[in-house]
This record gives C-alpha cells, sequence and structure tokens, in this order.
C-alpha cells in the first residue's frame, strides 16, 4: 500500500471535539507527528488510542523530516497533528505537506476545530472578508503599523495573541484604531471560557482591574461590517497636515487636523511623523 499523510485537526480544549474521522485515522497509524507529544498522548490515552509518536515541532521538523518520509516510503499512514488545533494555521505543517507532495504521496485533510473558525464563529459580525494576522508583530512599531494598515483596509481582523502580549495589544489597537469594535475570546472551549465585547479602551480597562490568562483571539469588525465609521486613510491624514502646515506650525497642525477629521491626535501625529516641522532640518 502506498503511504499518506494526513493532517488531522485535534480539540482546542475540549476532548469531544474530535471527528469520528479523526478518531478512527488516528487508531490505524502507523506513525503519529506530534507538535506537542505530550498533550496528544494525553488525547490518544483519553480514547484508548495506541500508535507511536514523534515529535514534530519548529524546532526539530527538519530533522524530523527524513524518519516521517521513509515511514511514508515504506507506504505506511502518517497522521499530523498540531498541539491544538488545525496544522498549519500558525501552527508546523507546510514543510511536511510540501515534502510529501513532492514525494508524490497523497495529502489528506481531516478538517475540525480551529481557534480561529471558532472564534469567527461566535463574533457575531457579519465579515464576508477578513485578514488573519496570527500572532500580531512583537515590536509596537511594526504592530501599530500592521493595525493601522488593517484599519484602513476596511476589512474585519481576526488576531491570535499570546496571553502576556495581549494589554499590549490592545494598548496598540487604542492608539491607532480607538473606535474599533472588538470582541475577545479567551479559553475557547474551555471551562473558563469568555468573552469580552468593547472598544479597545474598555477591554484594557476591564483587563486592568482585573487581568485575565488564558488562550485568546481578537476579533476586530472591519468598516464595511458595520464596526465603525469610514474612518480617513493615511493619504488623507497627510494631506490634511500638510494642507494646514501652509499657514501654521506642525503641531498645531496635527492637532488641527486632528479635530477636523474627527481621529485622534496621537494618530494624525504617527502618519506625519517623517515630516519635518516647519524650522527643522530633518
Ligand atoms: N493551529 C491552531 C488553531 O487552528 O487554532 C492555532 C495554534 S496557535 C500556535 C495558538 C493560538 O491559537 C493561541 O495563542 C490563541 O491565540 C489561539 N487559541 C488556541 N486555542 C484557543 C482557545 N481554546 N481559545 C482561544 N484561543 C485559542
Amino acid at each position: 500500500m502506498a503511504g499518506e499523510l494526513y493532517v488531522c485537526a485535534t480539540p482546542i480544549g475540549n476532548l469531544e471535539d474530535i471527528t469520528f474521522r479523526a478518531l478512527r485515522i488516528l487508531r490505524e497509524a502507523d506513525l503519529i507527528a506530534a507538535e506537542d507529544t505530550k498533550r496528544t498522548r494525553a488525547l490518544l490515552t483519553h480514547y484508548n488510542i495506541a500508535v507511536p509518536l514523534l515529535s514534530y515541532n519548529e524546532h526539530n521538523r527538519k530533522q524530523r523530516l527524513p524518519t516521517i518520509m521513509a515511514k511514508l516510503k515504506e507506504g505506511g499512514k502518517v497522521v499530523l497533528v498540531s498541539d491544538a488545533g488545525t496544522p498549519g494555521i500558525s501552527d508546523p505543517g507546510p514543510l511536511l505537506v510540501a515534502e510529501a507532495r513532492k514525494e508524490g504521496f497523497p495529502v489528506i485533510p481531516l478538517p475540525g476545530p480551529s481557534a480561529l473558525s471558532a472564534a469567527l464563529s461566535i463574533c457575531g459580525f457579519d465579515m464576508p472578508q477578513f485578514t488573519f494576522t496570527g500572532f500580531l508583530p512583537r515590536r509596537e512599531g511594526e504592530r501599530e503599523k500592521l493595525l493601522l494598515e488593517l484599519r484602513e483596509s476596511g476589512r474585519g481582523v481576526v488576531c491570535y495573541e499570546a496571553p502576556h502580549r495581549i494589554e499590549a495589544a490592545l494598548a496598540s489597537l487604542a492608539k491607532v484604531w480607538p473606535d474599533a469594535k472588538v470582541v475577545l475570546m479567551r479559553e475557547l472551549t474551555k471551562i473558563y471560557e469568555e468573552v469580552l465585547v468593547g472598544s479597545p479602551g474598555q477591554l484594557a480597562a476591564e483587563l486592568e482591574r482585573n487581568p485575565r490568562r488564558g488562550e485568546m483571539v481578537l476579533v476586530i469588525a472591519g468598516a464595511k461590517d458595520g464596526g465603525q465609521e469610514a474612518t480617513p486613510s493615511q493619504d488623507q491624514i497627510r494631506a490634511k497636515v500638510l494642507s494646514l502646515m501652509e499657514a501654521m506650525d506642525k503641531k498645531r497642525a496635527i492637532k488641527e487636523a486632528a479635530a477636523e477629521l474627527g481621529v485622534p491626535k496621537r494618530l494624525v501625529y504617527q502618519v506625519v511623523v517623517d515630516l519635518p516641522g516647519r524650522g527643522e532640518t530633518d
């Protein structure tokens, strides 16, 4: 029999969230390549499945590739799982999938849970199009630049966030997209599942009052999704400041532009930060 690679979604919390087909294929597998063997072992034990596990993660994936490919060449059935949810969505997967396909092995998805689809399904926004950022950039400047671009795109946004970076993410959102409608979903499908809705400022204040940990997804409605009023683009903001600067200094022009366009002063400042003020040399 020819080898086959299955890419299998596993629960993001509640162990019951797994398909009959996934359980059958896991049971029939010759090898399970798992991002987190401890977590996968707990799942397999829960369902009385005894199949050899091989650790396959971001750090060892290149070294593990030959072992997995050898198993496929022997005609084995290999299942790839990540620590939770769907492999390939902010998780290892693409390298093995590409390699297996290159060698002519069938690559078969076993669809199921993902924090992305779970969050979208209950965010309550009608988002025919959206941008999935995965994890937001760690650096404040890069994060704010990206969020500004996303806001201007008019599309809704879904972000994964690490628990220790959620405050920073909300602070960045509050700066560049203060009127955003945000749904923060935490510990989906688990005992302490929680959904918080509000502006970035409201959510940041709530987290300051009562800090939360755990796994989190943010969904932000886009302008076209009824999320907020249309906001001026960076080009419009820049043009406004430039025209005001013909009659006043940069500092006043920023203040004036913010008032006229109805956007936060800080946002205007960010868009024109590279413009020299009158009398400045750079
Ligand atoms: N591949 C996974 C998937 O399909 O959902 C995502 C893996 S990514 C490394 C982990 C991130 O997914 C977490 O930091 C969090 O943002 C999100 N996540 C995973 N499980 C979650 C849960 N139960 N509730 C909320 N967010 C979750």
